[in-house]
């Protein structure tokens, strides 16, 4: 469960971002033209004050970013 980084309620997970005027979805993906996403960016949003945070919910592509990792 995500609480709140500002008032630490229960956020309301599992939401999807939707860009306005066309676009559906956002996603993140590695600097250059040919690289691939890296997931789709979801949301939470926080009942009491509406604080919104973004997440992926699969990171193994971004830990396969981080360089020197433990072989
Ligand atoms: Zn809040």
């Amino acid at each position: 469960m995500r609480k709140c980084l500002r008032c630490e309620a229960a956020m309301v997970e599992d939401l999807e971002v939707m860009v306005t005027n066309g676009g559906y979805g956002i996603a993140a993906k590695e600097k250059g033209m040919f690289k691939k996403s890296l997931g789709k960016i979801k949301c939470a949003v926080c009942p009491e004050c509406g604080y919104t945070e973004t997440y992926i919910d699969d990171t193994k592509n971004i830990k396969n970013l981080i360089p020197n990792k433990e072989m």
